[in-house]
């Protein structure tokens, strides 16, 4: 999953965007609006954590223009902890969630998947498929009840599929889940954790649409 970081805080910024990285999710950070609202026009993120209070414009004005395009995706809004008029504001404006500043990480991560989960159009949070079993919270896998081990990467390549039964994604769609602006990407890494996948959890799982990409096909 490709998030979008919005915080001009150098030092809490470098946190959370550690902290995203660790759980495998693919981060592109800005530190002001301007630059928020030129990357939200030039990518398709699947979540946006956006701090309200920007130098340059105003965290409350990138998510009215965000919503006034009619881009859908989740946006988590990050206010201090006695700006309650800031927060209605926000999800009055289109925002979906809150955090509060400063950021407790276990639940800006909960927060994100059960966004994530609900944007996909489901509401358990573990995805149950073809007798393999998936759950982002813990990270455990398993085939018919047999667990199974996926390493970060197959998890960032799995879980967009694995979300939206039927879906087709193109390598290059699979690609902006895995990688932020800054990472080298290898020309078949997505093959690579494709097989890996196949191999751990069954070659059935994951189908090829010849010409078009992979998808996990509906029960
Ligand atoms: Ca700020």
């Amino acid at each position: 999953m490709r998030l979008l970081l919005v915080e001009d805080d150098t030092m809490i910024g470098e946190s959370v965007l550690d902290l995203l990285r660790a759980e495998h999710y693919a981060v592109d950070w800005v530190k002001d609006g301007e630059l928020a609202e030129t990357a939200l026009r030039a990518q398709d993120y699947d979540l946006v954590v956006l701090d309200l209070g920007l130098p340059r414009r105003d965290g409350l004005d990138v998510l009215r223009a965000l919503r006034a395009r009619k881009q859908r995706m989740p946006v988590i809004v990050a206010t201090a902890r006695d700006a309650v008029a800031q927060r209605i504001e926000g999800l009055d404006a289109g925002a979906d969630d809150y955090v509060l500043k400063p950021y407790d990480g276990d639940e800006l991560l909960a927060r994100i998947r059960a966004l994530l989960r609900r944007a996909a159009g489901r509401a358990e949070p573990v995805y149950e498929h073809q007798g393999v079993s998936i759950n982002p919270a813990t990270r455990e896998a398993a085939v018919d009840g047999r667990p199974v081990v996926l390493s970060a990467r197959e998890w960032a390549v799995l879980e967009p599929l694995i979300a939206r039964p039927g879906l087709v994604l193109s390598r290059p769609q699979l690609e902006e889940k895995l990688y932020g602006w800054k990472d080298e990407i290898s020309s078949n890494a997505v093959e690579v954790y494709i097989h890996g996948l196949r191999r751990k959890l069954g070659s059935d799982l994951i189908r090829n649409v010849r010409g078009v990409g992979y998808c996990v096909p509906r029960e």
